[in-house]
């Protein structure tokens, strides 16, 4: 029966003597005239198998063919290996060649930059590297539903078409099934949107936020996760246009509980794929990033630093740094200053709370002072801003006050949560490819997920 590689490599020695029967892609061919070693890899793991051919059995003209990319079935005995750098490999009995690959197959060296594999995007799933980014990949969004899961959290279906453009979180992108060269219009020369598809005008979802609150205040406790869509025009490599959001809300939750949970959910993430991808990680820590596995360990076993953010622009102020983006009481702060918090300050994660309210959303509970909410921000190293999150303004009077005076319409549906039974309630959201790319130290957030989608880009 067919077993993959990563099943092979951990049964080891305790398979020798039996014939195995694998399946994969030729990574490497080497040898000389009388053998022939074929390094065939499944995706299963980061590790290739071994597979050496005796040239006497084998004859040259099929061996030939056995080129970087081709995919093959073997069946052979499974021996412990001669030499370095493998502990077990198959002697190679039957052959079956399902496809080769000509010599213009892309990935033939190791090493090709990221630029170029963007570029290729529709086989870099086949490079070390990008195995690697996605198997933790999955791993991580497996312990992200466990996590939840296990604390009695509900798994909550927000929509990802939306009529709500309330968020404020960024420019959205639209739905519409109008005919763009011919656009029915109303007498003052606005679109009629009474012609379009759901009869009003409708994008895809900044955030899950808003619906997932009328979750909370249903079930207690829910989480969302599923793709979100930006349409800002953010060529950085900390943001993508379509990217995946896990939001949880918590009922009952003040921004203190909430905290935690943001800490305790981030430490569970990082443990479970150092426990469940070390080979992956190990990879990546050693042909990228050197101090990957240091950091992971590092976040994991310290607490993180929790900051008002009249304190941290104190501290960027009296910090003697040449900024690129000036600082003062008031400003948003840029990733230069949140890194320079995180990196060069504390030297670890640090939670920004209290934030002005002019720079943050709307729903965010006002503290007493009138003049601060209670945001929370986790910022992280090399990262920035992993997640943004706050207690939710759950009095109806001021909330309502709010939406008024910044113009929003359509909200009634949001604001029955504070009319009928309301209460204290907090969440936050977790950019899932910035989680990837935390740990997995890539430097771009393109190259954290499958198909990247930024301004210009679109490909498959
Ligand atoms: P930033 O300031 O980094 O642009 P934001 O404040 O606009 O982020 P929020 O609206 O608070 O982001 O979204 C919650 C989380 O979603 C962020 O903390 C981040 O992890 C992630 N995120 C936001 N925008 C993007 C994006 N364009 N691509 C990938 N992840 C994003
Ligand atoms: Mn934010």
């Amino acid at each position: 029966m067919r077993k993959t590689i990563k099943e092979i490599l951990r049964q080891g020695k305790e398979l020798a003597g039996e014939t195995v029967d694998v399946k994969g892609w030729v990574r490497t061919r080497r040898g000389n005239k009388n053998v022939q070693f074929v390094a065939l890899n499944d995706g299963s793991s980061i590790h290739n198998l071994q597979i050496v051919f005796d040239t006497e059995k084998f004859p040259e003209e099929i061996l030939k063919s056995i080129t970087t990319g081709s995919s093959l079935h073997v069946k052979g005995k499974l021996v412990e290996s001669q030499g370095a750098g493998q502990s077990v490999e198959v002697l190679a009995e039957d052959l079956e060649i399902y496809g080769t690959a000509p010599a213009d197959y892309p990935l033939q060296k190791k090493g090709h930059s990221m630029e170029f594999l963007r570029e290729k995007a529709h086989l870099r799933p086949r490079t070390n590297t990008f195995g690697a980014v996605l198997r933790i990949r999955h791993a991580l969004a497996y312990a992200v539903h466990k996590f939840f899961n296990d604390k009695g959290f509900f798994y909550f279906h927000t929509p990802l078409i939306s009529s709500s453009d309330c968020e404020g979180a960024g420019a959205q992108f639209q739905v519409t099934t109008l005919p763009l060269s011919d656009i029915p219009k109303n007498e003052d020369g606005s679109v009629d949107y009474s012609k379009d598809f759901f009869g009003k005008m409708a994008s895809l979802t900044v955030s899950g936020q808003l619906e997932g609150e009328l979750g909370a205040t249903a079930l207690g406790l829910i989480y969302t996760f599923g793709p979100t869509f930006r349409a800002e025009n953010s060529n950085t490599p900390r943001h993508l246009s379509e990217f995946w959001m896990i939001e949880p809300e918590m009922a009952f939750y003040e921004i203190e509980d909430n905290m935690d949970l943001a800490e305790e959910f981030i430490k569970y993430c990082v443990n479970y794929v150092l426990e469940h991808c070390y080979d992956d990680i190990k990879f990546l820590n050693d042909h990228f990033d050197h101090e990957l596995i240091e950091r992971l360990n590092f976040v994991v076993s310290n607490d993180f630093v929790r900051l008002p953010y009249t304190e941290g622009i104190k501290i960027l102020e009296e910090s003697g740094k040449k900024f690129e983006f000036p600082v003062h009481w008031g400003v948003d702060l840029a990733s230069e200053h949140e890194r320079y918090l995180v990196e060069e300050h504390f030297k670890k994660p640090v939670i920004l709370t209290d934030y002005p309210k002019e720079i943050k959303a709307f729903y965010m509970k006002l503290n007493d002072d009138g003049k601060t909410v209670r945001a929370m921000d986790v910022l992280f190293p090399k990262i920035g801003e992993i997640i943004g999150g706050s207690q939710r303004e759950e009095n109806y009077d001021k909330l309502s006050a709010r939406i008024n005076e910044m113009g929003l319409e359509g909200m009634d549906w949001y604001l029955d949560t504070r009319k009928y039974g309301t209460v204290p309630h907090s969440g936050f959201g977790l950019g899932f490819e910035r989680l990837v790319q935390f740990v997995t130290g890539m430097q771009n957030i393109r190259d954290v997920i499958p198909f990247p989608r930024y301004p210009k880009a679109c490909e498959y």
